[in-house]
């Protein structure tokens, strides 16, 4: 990690005929913008700079998990041996099961989805982020940089920051989160209508726990240490509670989610999370049996979460400006699916931009090839994350809560998110570029 960047009152990209041959900025520094910043590293011929709002990367203490493809994504970008140092994997004989989906008042098990070849591979946020932050080479991210305002700059882009400072690249990939700053400028730039954050009526209450201590609780409870060691979806009416383990095996990271579908209003001021009681916690599963009941009981100080997404917005690009991540397409939690998204959409773009002979004037038409292939992709994996949560508390038309609905549905529905061929948008995206070649 480096200091901010000098409040220069302009950085330039270098002169053509310097070592790169094109200059491209990151705007933001979570799990996308990261990821993406080390793809391109790889290229010599590529000027990368990342662009963070904050004084320094930083994530929150949970949990995240990884499907297959977001896996793939993670090794595609250079990172398979760190990364698998770092995530826990379910513990063999189950090691290929994502989730084992159960009733939450008495327990019954209703089906478990497998996910080879990796299982639940999940990980502490905040020690993945600080993974990938080592990877990245010196001198390429800049802090305290809040961009405000993006802009044509001739054949190039121009960012401005909240600080009075701007830079100029030929390309600037967005990465700003789910409340971008810069994507209300892509939308209007392309006619579009803007997209704001939604409140999906659905609060989570998260929490990491001490395994060995809830195993205990299990065990003393005359319960199947089974909902300890495998992950666990608890399903009822308008409510689910998920458990994972991370930081190999040693905390299980907990997320109970309950839904007031008639309540969508979030009024803007209010924080989208706060500290809160394991008293409010309890209240709100009353109704869920003795494993959820110790489950959270287990945890002390919870926080809750106001879940939002964005509508599936009809444009990621504009000009030389890209949309990744959630600035492009947040969407719920329900398929464990939204930093994966933002991973695939980093390795897109390195291989992509891997080209030596990539040209600043080859850009625009790279972003189309771009759009055109992640974005049905990225909205299809938006719309079926809202359609999971009404999946899991019972709220969906096809199976209510009828246990074999129910399995048929979770053993199979996750399954084209998992076994996506990343490299065949890469080679869609290179057969675009090719086509538009020769039409030129
Ligand atoms: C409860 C919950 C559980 C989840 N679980 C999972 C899961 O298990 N698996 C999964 O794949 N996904 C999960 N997600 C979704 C996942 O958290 C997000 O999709 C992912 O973190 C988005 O990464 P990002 O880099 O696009 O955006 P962010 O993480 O929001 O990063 C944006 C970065 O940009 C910076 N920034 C903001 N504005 C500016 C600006 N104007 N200028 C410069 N920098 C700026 C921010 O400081 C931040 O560092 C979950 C989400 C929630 C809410």
């Amino acid at each position: 990690m480096t200091p901010s960047a000098q409040a220069t009152p302009e950085a330039q990209t270098p002169a053509r005929g310097s070592d790169h041959a094109l200059s491209v900025a990151i705007i933001g520094g979570g799990i996308a913008g990261v990821a993406l910043g080390i793809g391109l590293a790889n290229h010599d011929h590529l000027k990368v700079d990342l662009f963070e709002s904050a004084e320094r990367f930083g994530e929150v203490g949970a949990g995240v998990s990884f499907g297959p493809n977001a896996v793939r994504a993670v090794a595609g970008l250079g990172l398979e041996k760190e990364y698998l140092a770092l995530a826990d994997r379910t513990p063999e004989p189950w090691q290929d099961i994502w989730f084992d989906w159960r009733f939450a008042d008495d327990g019954r098990h209703i089906a478990s989805s497998v996910a080879a070849p990796t299982g639940q591979s999940s990980v502490h946020r905040a020690e993945f982020l600080e993974l990938l932050a080592a990877r990245l080479p010196a001198g390429t991210a800049h802090f305290s940089k809040r961009a405000k305002h993006v802009e044509r700059h001739g054949m190039q882009s121009k960012v401005t920051f909240t600080d009075g400072t701007s830079h100029i690249a030929d390309l600037i990939i967005v990465a700003d989160g789910i409340k971008s700053a810069l994507r209300p400028l892509v939308l209007q730039g392309r006619g579009k209508p803007a997209a704001n954050p939604v409140f999906s009526g659905t609060r989570a209450y998260r929490g990491m726990v001490d395994t060995a201590a809830l195993r205990a609780a299990f065990v003393s409870g005359s319960m199947d240490p089974r909902m300890v060691d495998v992950p666990q979806m608890f399903l009822a009416q308008n409510i689910h509670i998920l458990t994972f383990p991370v930081r190999h095996g040693a905390l299980i990271n907990i997320v109970a989610f309950i839904t007031r579908p008639e309540d969508r209003d979030w009024p803007a001021d209010m924080p989208w999370v706060r500290e809160t009681t394991k008293q409010e916690m309890l209240a709100d599963f009353s109704c869920c049996g003795d494993a959820v009941r110790v489950i959270l009981d287990s945890i002390e100080r919870p926080t809750i979460w106001a879940l939002h997404d964005i509508p599936e917005i009809e444009a990621y690009i504009d000009g030389n400006v890209a949309l990744i991540g959630d600035a492009a397409h947040a969407m719920l939690p329900h398929q464990g699916a939204g930093a994966g998204q933002g991973l695939e959409d980093a390795y897109f773009f390195s291989e992509l931009l891997g080209d030596p002979s990539l040209q600043a004037s080859d850009v625009p038409r790279l972003l189309a090839a771009y759009e055109n292939v992640r974005l049905p992709r990225a909205c299809a994996v938006q719309r079926t994350s809202r359609e999971a949560g009404d999946l899991y508390e019972f709220r969906s038309a096809e199976a209510g809560s009828d246990p074999a609905a129910l399995k048929q549905l979770l053993e199979t529905r996750f399954d084209w998110i998992w076994n996506h061929d990343l490299d065949s948008d890469v080679t869609a995206a290179r057969q675009l570029l090719s086509d538009r070649k020769s039409v030129a």
